[in-house]
């Protein structure tokens, strides 16, 4: 036998048993997002490789290991996107979204590539949920987004499970200023830095703040802080933020090494962080932030920006961890449509199956089409978790008639053909 091909290594395949969650979890964030007033836009999953390089940075872990490059036909360079920011910015000056200092609010929902090590909570390919919001330049915003968010995990239940860190990094002067005092800090102490933090010394130190290396981490307690160095405006951005997240309610922890992986940040930086996981290992579920200068960057107006993406595959695992019920929850069918092997009857069985669905958009019905004995379909239906049975066999044909077994009480009875859907809607209560 030949050996099957199998998926890409990282890569998933999400299966009709696990879809339920999915499209639980999808529709939720979606009608919220919906409701704040966004709309969503889909752009390409490959775009140029210059456009990532440009707008995420080239000292970041993204840009120099993460990226999936390849040449097109014609020797272009392209890449699958590692996140969306990039693209949706690209679309919207591509389209004029921006002219006019217009308002955007923006969503959008997709899979994402990064060549990364896969392990629990980190795949290949992976879907975010994302939110962008163009034009407004208050901490007001800000607080909405991440209002949104908590709404989010409120909805999906488990907010319970999850905690907000935020921290500002400031405008790219202030950064510059800080840079300045945190490589000669860390000039200070080489010995303590491994191969990571040296690669970033000079080209991007904000990035050792957030490292995992133990030593480093020891070695920061002593280092200068952002939060000391921010510009007036960032200082009280900040301070109003954590004013609004107070008064909604919404509990939160400044962290001062937050910054971010992604070069394009500025001021607020936020990130929710699981409290529960069974390796007792932290992750982030979600993360944002404010990125002004971006689409001037890019080649468009000065648009101020923020925006936010969520990791569906570690929503998931969260909601696994703390056994959520929707875990439990099986598609039940309305009606299963049991008919016999002879052609006429199936034909009359279709028949009378799509004069239910016009009757009923909403009905979930299933016709059985494979050469099976009644005993063997009702088996069937029964396996699929449904309310009624509807019968045609030869006798009913000739008859003009149908059995009708209410699988909830056990009740059958034959019904003459334009009975059907009367009984249906009093039975489905439709
Ligand atoms: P991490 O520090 O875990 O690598 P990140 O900073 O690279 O995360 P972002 O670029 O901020 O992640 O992406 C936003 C969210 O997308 C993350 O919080 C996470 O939930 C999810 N995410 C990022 N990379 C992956 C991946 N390789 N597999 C699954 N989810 C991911
Ligand atoms: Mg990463």
């Amino acid at each position: 036998m030949n050996k099957s091909i199998q998926s890409i290594r990282g890569m998933h395949d999400i299966l009709p048993k696990d879809t339920i969650i999915w499209q639980y979890i999808e529709h939720t964030l979606k009608s919220i997002v919906h409701d704040y007033g966004y709309k969503e836009i889909r752009f390409p999953i490959v775009e140029n490789t210059n456009l990532f390089q440009r707008s995420i940075g080239e000292i970041t872990d993204v840009v120099e290991k993460e990226m999936y490059n390849f040449k097109d036909r014609n020797e272009n360079s392209i890449t699958l996107r590692p996140e969306g920011t990039s693209g949706c910015v690209r679309a919207g000056i591509e389209h004029g979204l921006f002219y006019n200092n217009q308002e955007q609010r923006l969503w959008y929902y997709g899979p994402m590539f990064r060549y990364e090590r896969p392990q629990k909570g980190r795949h290949r390919q992976f879907h975010q949920f994302s939110a962008e919001a163009f034009g407004c330049t208050g901490p007001n915003i800000d607080a909405e987004l991440i209002l949104i968010t908590a709404r989010c995990w409120e909805k999906l239940g488990i907010n319970k499970n999850i905690s907000l860190e935020i921290n500002s990094i400031g405008s790219i002067q202030s950064r510059t200023n800080y840079r300045k005092k945190l490589i000669s800090f860390l000039e200070k102490h080489l010995k303590k830095l491994d191969h990571y933090a040296l690669r970033r010394l000079h080209s991007n130190p904000l990035r050792i703040l957030d490292t995992k290396n133990h030593a480093t981490k020891e070695l920061l307690h002593a280092a200068p802080m952002i939060n000391d160095y921010l510009d007036n405006d960032s200082h009280t951005h900040f301070s109003k933020l954590c004013q609004l997240l107070d008064a909604t309610k919404i509990p939160y922890t400044i962290n001062p090494y937050l910054v971010r992986g992604l070069d394009y940040y500025n001021k607020t930086v936020f990130e929710w962080i699981t409290t529960t996981d069974h390796n007792n290992k932290k992750k982030t579920i979600c993360a944002g932030g404010r990125y002004d200068t971006l689409i001037q960057e890019l080649g468009g107006p000065s648009v101020p920006a923020i925006g936010f993406s969520m990791g569906i595959e570690r929503i998931i695992l969260l909601m696994q961890a703390i056994n959520h019920e929707i875990f439990n929850k099986n598609i039940h069918n309305d009606v299963y449509l049991i008919n016999s092997s002879d052609f006429d009857i199936q034909k009359h069985a279709i028949l009378i199956s799509e004069n239910i669905r016009s009757e009923f958009p909403s009905i979930r019905l299933i016709v059985h089409h494979r050469k099976d004995s009644i005993k063997k379909q009702i088996h069937l239906a029964y396996k699929n978790k449904t309310k009624i049975l509807l019968i045609l066999n030869e006798e009913n044909f000739l008859k003009k008639t149908i059995i009708l077994k209410n699988l909830q009480t056990n009740a059958e009875e034959i019904l003459k053909l334009h009975e059907i859907n009367t009984k249906l809607k009093y039975i489905l209560n439709i």
